[in-house]
């Protein structure tokens, strides 16, 4: 089973406990499915706005064993805030370069709620 670390906006932790990243995550579903069934090893913040955590922690959850990094949908569609978060592509390309091309780095975990189909 692949081990996995999500990264999550700040902003959306008093409201959001991260049920539908777990669930996909469990299944192997939606932006998991190229991994199937996931293991989360690590579940952190990008440490509040401009996303400046999200470097620093991603490379530690690789030290503790993470083999994928996910960017969580709040950051990229906004939910359940209602909004993207303005750091997200940055943030991305920050991440790509700390950790290099041997840990994927997927954007998304699960559909948003305007999303057609995926
Ligand atoms: S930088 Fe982006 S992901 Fe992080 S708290 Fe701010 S809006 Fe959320």
């Amino acid at each position: 089973m692949k081990k996995v670390g999500i990264i999550r906006c700040q902003q959306t932790e008093h409201l959001c406990p991260g049920t539908a990243d777990f669930k996909a995550a469990k299944a192997g579903k939606f932006k998991f499915e190229p991994f199937g069934p996931c293991e989360v090893i690590g579940f952190v913040s990008c440490g509040g706005c401009p996303g400046k955590q999200a470097v620093a922690r991603s490379a530690e959850m690789v030290k503790r064993g993470t083999e994928v990094i996910f960017m969580a949908t709040c950051i990229c569609k906004g939910t359940p805030i209602g909004f993207a978060c303005p750091h997200w592509e940055a943030m991305r390309n920050a991440i790509e370069k700390k950790l290099g091309p041997n840990t994927p780095l997927v954007i998304g975990t699960h559909p948003a709620p305007d999303d057609k189909k995926e």
